[in-house]
């Protein structure tokens, strides 16, 4: 099979969601959750009282 060595090595996309505190502006990344939508309210900064917002949400690509 010629397409066999393209399929040999596996590539997984983790996606990431960074989260940026409006307050402080600490920023975030953790693994993107489903329900996870830009400029949307996050969750509770980890450092202030103030709230995050989702910033970016990006995939990375990794071979296994
Ligand atoms: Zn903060």
């Amino acid at each position: 099979m010629i397409f066999s060595n393209i399929f040999s090595k596996k590539k997984i996309t983790v996606a990431y969601t960074v989260e940026v505190c409006l307050k402080c502006n600490l920023q975030r990344k953790r693994k993107f959750t489903t329900g996870d939508v830009l400029f949307s309210e996050s969750s509770k900064c980890s450092s202030c009282d103030g709230i995050s917002v989702i910033e970016k949400i990006f995939g990375e690509t990794f071979e296994q």
